[in-house]
């Protein structure tokens, strides 16, 4: 575990000018992550992020941090706590694949991506709602995929644990809701990353056929709404899931 600062200044947030609430994006090193860190620091935020690998980005306060430990959920709770106040702002986002057919799915395969994706999740939020809890406010966006609301051959794992967010994010938005702290789900479609980097130009091609947009979405595209849902004019939405998928779930 470390907490350090990326390089250079720190992004948005300390100004005082705006609104500085402490805002805390997993896997905000790159990606969607890091598109969300990006934007709400531009709205004024102060954003710390966690990484896995590497180093913190430029300009973040950056947590060194696995999701699949409790023990570094806590610990990176407490670096972001004493830099910049409890969170009222979680943003789940860390999350992987690791696709194969279910015939030769290893439970591994199956159990590393739900401890990742959804337990993951639930071990951020936890330790998150205890401030939020005391503070009587906050709000709390997971990022699922639509890929958990219309299922994908080869993807049963990572479908089951994005659809898991789901039920999970509705169940906190009816148990906190009374404290003034919302939970929502934002669906992305396709995004361009990493993680769909991987899957070369011929699989990009079809999936565009799937898309009424016909195009694959940018991680900004993805942030400016989870941006929309942490700020004041989102206050009364709470157990939503917002696809931003070109509309290739149509809603669900
Ligand atoms: P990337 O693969 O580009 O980034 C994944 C991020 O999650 C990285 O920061 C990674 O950290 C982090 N992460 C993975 N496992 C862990 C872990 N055990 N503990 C802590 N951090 C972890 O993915 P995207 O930016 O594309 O995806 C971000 C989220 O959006 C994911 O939840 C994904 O499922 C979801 N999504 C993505 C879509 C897409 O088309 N790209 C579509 C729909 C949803 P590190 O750098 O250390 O590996």
């Amino acid at each position: 575990m470390s907490g350090e600062t990326g390089g250079g200044d720190r992004a948005g947030g300390q100004s005082g000018s705006v609104q500085s609430r402490s805002v805390l994006v997993t896997g905000g090193n790159r990606g969607i992550g890091l598109a969300i860190a990006r934007q709400l620091a531009a709205a004024g935020d102060s954003v710390a992020v966690t990484y896995r690998s590497g180093g913190p980005p430029e300009g973040f306060f950056g947590v060194k941090c696995d999701v699949t430990s409790s023990e570094d959920v806590d610990a990176a709770f407490g670096k972001i706590e004493a830099e910049q106040g409890p969170v009222e702002v979680l943003v789940a986002n860390a999350g992987m694949t690791k696709d194969t057919l279910l015939a030769i799915m290893s439970e591994d395969d199956f159990s590393s991506v739900l401890d990742t994706n959804l337990t993951g999740a639930f071990r951020v939020s936890k330790r998150a709602v205890k401030g939020m809890m005391r503070k009587r406010k906050g709000r709390i966006i997971l990022v699922s995929s639509v890929v958990g609301m219309l299922g994908s051959g080869g993807q049963s794992n990572y479908a089951a644990s994005k659809a898991g967010m789901v039920g999970f994010a509705r169940s906190l938005a009816r148990e906190l809701g009374s404290r003034n702290i919302t939970a929502n789900v934002v669906a992305p479609g396709f995004v361009e990353t990493d993680m769909t980097a991987a899957l070369g130009e011929d699989r990009h091609a079809e999936i565009k056929k799937h898309i009424p947009l016909g195009r694959i979405a940018t991680a900004d595209e993805i942030a400016k709404v989870v941006r929309f849902l942490a700020s004041d004019d989102a206050a009364y939405i709470t157990g939503a899931v917002i696809p931003v998928d070109g509309g290739m779930g149509m809603g669900h």
